[in-house]
This record gives structure tokens, C-alpha cells and sequence, in this order.
């Protein structure tokens, strides 16, 4: 058996985080290192590496964790204000934990095009 991802150790547990909100699909919580004043990590509990290996299989997954990006941003306040989802994949969009996370980033004024 593989040994579990980073964010499968915080999904279960093992790892300690500040989640802001977990079903049985998935989890959010609060970036270790965050680059606005909101970033969080929107996770699903399989733990697909990237989104660019996501199959037709995962279309039901992936339409739950784009629901959840909404009813989170407006549970954190930020639907009026605005803000940004990323999605990292492979290494040079400089993806750290090969464990699929949309990054969630608000409450400041974002640049565009990001670096
Ligand atoms: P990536 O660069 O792969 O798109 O993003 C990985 C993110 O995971 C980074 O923003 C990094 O700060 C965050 N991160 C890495 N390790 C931990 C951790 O142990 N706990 C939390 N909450 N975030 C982490």
C-alpha cells in the first residue's frame, strides 16, 4: 500500500490543521504558509496527484469540489470582495504536494497575470 499524501494525513487527522470546513469528500483548511489574508486548501479525500490526471470518473468529484469553492468563499466572507482559485500542476506551475488542492486566495487586491 502507498504511503498516504500529506493532505490524506490531514483528512484523517493525523496531521493537525485548521480546517474550516470536511465532508466525506473533501476538506478545506488554512494554508501553512499563506500568501493573502485568506488561502485555503481545497482538497479531495482520494488522492488524485494532479488535476491532469483526472479521469471521466472524477467528474462528479471534481463538480463537488467546484460547489464547495462557492459556499466556502461566501462562508469566509470574500463572495463580494472577490477572490482566486489555482490549481498547481506539475513543476512549473511549482506544485509542492502531488496531491490535487485548489488554492483558495482572498482579502487583498491579487495581481494579474500571476507570476
Ligand atoms: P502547491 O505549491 O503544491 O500548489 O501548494 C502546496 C501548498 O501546501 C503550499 O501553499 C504550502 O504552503 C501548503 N502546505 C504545505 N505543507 C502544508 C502543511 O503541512 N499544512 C498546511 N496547512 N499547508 C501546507
Amino acid at each position: 500500500m502507498n504511503e498516504k499524501t500529506l493532505f490524506e494525513k490531514i483528512y484523517d487527522g493525523e496531521i493537525p490543521a485548521a480546517i474550516v470546513y470536511k465532508d466525506d469528500v473533501c476538506c478545506c483548511f488554512r494554508d501553512i504558509d499563506p500568501q493573502a489574508p485568506v488561502h485555503l486548501l481545497l482538497i479531495p479525500r482520494k488522492p488524485l496527484p494532479s488535476i491532469e490526471q483526472a479521469t471521466p470518473d472524477d467528474a462528479a468529484l471534481l463538480a463537488h469540489l467546484m460547489l464547495k469553492v462557492g459556499e466556502i468563499a461566501r462562508e469566509q466572507g470574500l463572495a463580494k470582495s472577490g477572490f482566486r482559485v489555482v490549481i498547481n500542476n506539475g513543476p512549473d506551475a511549482g506544485q509542492a504536494v502531488p496531491h490535487l488542492h485548489l488554492h483558495i486566495l482572498g482579502g487583498r487586491s491579487l495581481q494579474w497575470p500571476p507570476g
